[in-house]
């Protein structure tokens, strides 16, 4: 019998890792951040208001033993992204694996949308990503290796029936198809990047009161007639940080409750 070398639950081991998660302070990100303190990385969390949610999230991850940074910084601006990284570095020491979480949603017929509620959303959601991205891959490249996951959407793959946002749907199709071409630009040294499409999730973004009946709009058109928690995140996030998804780049990892098989 061949002797096995490989020992599986190791590979989600993030201890000794550390990460930067973009929209930590709410949320997919506030969650990942946690998930990954849990399976042994330090982080820091980035978000653009510093009070309330990002001071909670560096609390939970300060429970589990881990250390946490928060930092306050808009991913619009490039500038203060690379100083993001370079606190990251200076605190927690090498950056190797990033999520880019941070993002806003909105909607309006498209006929009727305005130039400043189209840009200011893709500023954020796709010209956002790809600073962080490029802030992020600086660090890792240098030391020749790394992790990115990009928080898509499956907006990005299918039309939400009865959604009308246009440039959201846009900008996340942009933001898969971002990921993979930066995986390729990277592949041959050691940075790795893929993404995430949730279907839709249980967060503050679209678990406002007023939006109640689009909530159980959602849930009925999900095959399995849910929507997801944000806990569901982060088992895929951890696959994607870790040594577990070794061969895997320029993958958009689909997590939808089955929404995009009909
Ligand atoms: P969320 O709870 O609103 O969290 C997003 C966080 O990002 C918020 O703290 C937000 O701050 C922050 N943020 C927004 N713009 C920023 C900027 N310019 N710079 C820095 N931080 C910024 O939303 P979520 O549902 O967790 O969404 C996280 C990601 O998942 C987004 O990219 C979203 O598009 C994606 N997603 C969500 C769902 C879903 O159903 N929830 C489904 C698919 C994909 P503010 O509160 O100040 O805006």
């Amino acid at each position: 019998m061949t002797a096995i070398s490989l020992n599986a639950p190791a590979l989600f081991d993030l201890s000794g890792r550390v990460a930067l998660v973009t929209g930590a302070g709410s949320g997919i990100g506030q969650r990942i951040a946690l998930g990954f303190a849990q399976c042994g990385a330090d982080v820091a969390c980035l978000d653009r208001r510093t009070d309330g949610g990002l001071s909670d999230t560096a609390t939970m991850i300060e429970g589990t033993g881990r250390k946490a940074i928060t930092i306050g910084a808009d991913v619009t601006d490039r500038s203060a992204l690379d100083r993001a990284v370079e606190e990251t570095e200076a605190a927690l020491g090498p950056l190797g694996i990033a999520v880019n979480a941070a993002g806003i949603a909105n909607a309006n017929p498209a006929e009727d949308m305005d130039e400043g509620q189209y840009q200011t959303l893709m500023d954020i959601n796709m010209k956002g990503v790809f600073f962080s991205c490029q802030a992020e891959a600086r660090a890792m490249l240098k030391h020749g290796k790394g992790s990115i996951i990009n928080i898509a959407s499956m907006s990005g793959v299918i039309v939400n029936r009865g959604l009308m946002q246009v440039h959201y749907n846009a900008s996340k199709a942009g933001v898969i198809h971002m990921s993979k071409s930066m995986a390729m630009e990277w592949v041959a040294r050691g940075v790795r990047v893929n993404s995430i499409s949730p279907g839709y999730t249980a967060t503050p973004m679209n678990t406002r009161p007023e939006m109640v009946h689009q909530t159980k709009e959602f849930e009925s058109q999900t095959p399995m007639q849910r929507m997801a928690s944000v806990d569901e995140m982060v088992g895929p996030a951890v696959f994607l940080a870790s040594d577990a998804s070794s061969y895997c780049t320029g993958v958009d990892l689909l997590v939808d409750g089955g929404f995009c098989c009909w």
